[in-house]
């Protein structure tokens, strides 16, 4: 056996407090025997992301799950890239839409910055980690290009869901059903390549 071949632990930390990664994340998860458990379940607090890459935001989160509970933690660090705006708001797209979290604000903030401006290409990104308790890690990485429209569309998904058009479609993340969307979207990208990456033998 390679020693770069991942193998899967029996139990994970889901190191995310975000309600919409979690059921995306989980839903990854599912068909691999693998049982998950969210970190706001075990109790532990969100820590702050200081790094300034999703890579170190991703590390961040899943070594403190790790540490915290013992067990090996997989996290997600992500974000979408409006390339009008110079890649905002990028690492910072959580924080767009404010302590309430209201992403209808963050999604008129990036309609407002982008004004009449007609280049509405963005993608999104993905970071996965994992991290075990004894401090190694991993990290795998997937993004979606696509663009931009207003006003948003559709009740699925989560944060910029509804303002999202992947390239080659029509209709944004928020109008997919999640089967649909796993198909396109960054988080599936990385997590293919873990799966990639992981020993099922
Ligand atoms: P963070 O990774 O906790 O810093 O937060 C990432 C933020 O990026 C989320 O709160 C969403 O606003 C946005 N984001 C990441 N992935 C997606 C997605 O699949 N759909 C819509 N918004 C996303």
């Amino acid at each position: 056996m390679s020693a770069d071949l991942l193998v899967l632990p029996p139990r994970l930390v889901l190191a995310s407090h975000n309600a919409g990664k979690l059921v995306e994340l989980e839903e990854l998860m599912a068909p691999l025997g693998v049982a998950v458990v969210g970190a706001g379940t075990l109790g532990l607090p969100e820590p702050e992301e200081t790094g300034d890459t999703y890579v170190a935001n991703a590390l961040l989160k899943a070594h403190a799950a790790a540490r915290g509970s013992g067990l090996p933690a997989l996290s997600d660090d992500s974000g979408l890239s409006v390339a009008a705006l110079g890649g905002k708001p990028g690492i910072h797209s959580a924080r767009w839409a404010g302590p309430e979290r209201d992403f209808r604000l963050a999604m008129k903030k990036v309609e407002e910055a982008l004004g009449d401006d007609p280049d509405r290409r963005a993608s999104f990104h993905c970071v996965l980690a994992l991290a075990w308790p004894d401090g190694s890690e991993r990290v795998f990485e997937g993004c979606v290009d696509g663009h931009l429209e207003f006003p948003p569309r559709g009740g699925n998904g989560f944060g910029y869901d509804p303002i999202f058009v992947p390239d080659g479609g029509s209709r944004t993340f928020g109008e997919m059903a999640p089967a649909e969307k796993k198909a396109h979207n960054h988080r599936a990208r990385a997590f293919a390549r873990l799966l990639g990456a992981a020993d099922f033998h």
